[in-house]
């Protein structure tokens, strides 16, 4: 099934792991895809295979904790393309690992900017780009931390949740013009982003998921696929996890 045919559809942090995932399934559902990451080659490599599939797709390097660079970003993707249809907020980091007290000041302004101020920036633009279309479909990517806490991950989990307010709020505020917005929360997911995690940690990480095993990034991309598509016509400002039972406990 080819479920955003003809769309337009814009990934950032789609240079690797669950925002790569998206990238590519966004073309093998026919989309022409803006892929977009501070990793240029990286992210090249991924038009490339995009390409190699027979989809339509560009690169543009953007650090999404920059404004001006998002603006950018949209503006590209619109004059590439002629659309913006679908926009999936994916990139991001995890930042220090300290408890709070210990948390730096340089290192709390680095994760909000990188993983929360990124998406109200990408929001901004896209919702934009949208309203003229009076249709859209956008997904931020939170976490289970969005929903929940965890020692060490103080800005991590703040800069979650906050997505997952932004995302219910603006939900509420566009709906009416045609633009739905939701919030994907990944369960641990075996990527580039757990490589500080030592091999220990990540067998423990293992532990706190109920299906015992840690999620693949295509497994989360199936899920924005459909957030992304008319298949979810009646779904806007919702959070779902996809954790292999982790909130379930
Ligand atoms: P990843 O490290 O494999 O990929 C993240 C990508 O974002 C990289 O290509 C990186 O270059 C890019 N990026 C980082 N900072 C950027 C910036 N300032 N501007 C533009 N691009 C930037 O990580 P991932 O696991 O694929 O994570 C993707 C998203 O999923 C993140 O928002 C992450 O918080 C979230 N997530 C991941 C997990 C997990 O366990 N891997 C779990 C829940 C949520």
């Amino acid at each position: 099934d080819k479920d955003l045919q003809g769309k337009t559809a814009l990934v950032t942090g789609a240079a690797s792991g669950i925002g790569r995932a998206v990238a590519l399934l966004y073309g093998q559902h026919g989309a022409k895809v803006m892929v977009s990451d501070i990793d240029e080659a990286q992210g090249r490599q991924v038009v490339a295979e995009l390409q190699a599939d027979g989809a339509q797709a560009r690169f543009f390097t953007a650090d999404v904790g920059d404004a001006a660079q998002c603006r950018q970003l949209v503006q590209a993707t619109v004059a590439a393309f002629g659309t913006l249809d679908v926009a999936c907020n994916n990139a991001g980091i995890t930042g220090e690992l300290s408890l709070t007290a210990d948390y730096s000041l340089e290192g709390w302004q680095r994760i909000i900017n990188v993983n929360l101020n990124s998406v109200f920036f990408c929001l901004k633009y896209e919702l934009e780009a949208m309203l003229k279309q009076g249709a859209g479909s956008i997904i931020n990517m939170s976490s289970i931390l969005g929903q929940v806490g965890t020692p060490t991950l103080a800005g991590y989990v703040a800069a979650k949740h906050a997505v997952v307010g932004l995302t219910q709020t603006a939900a509420q505020e566009y709906a009416a013009q045609g633009i739905r917005l939701n919030a994907v929360g990944p369960g641990y997911v075996d990527t580039p982003l757990l490589k500080d995690f030592s091999a220990a940690t990540k067998h423990a990480l293992v532990g706190l998921h109920p299906i015992g095993r840690l999620g693949r990034a295509e497994e989360v991309a199936e899920l924005v696929i459909w957030l992304s598509s008319d298949k979810a016509s009646f779904v806007t400002g919702s959070y779902y996890p996809v954790d292999g039972g982790y909130l379930a406990k």
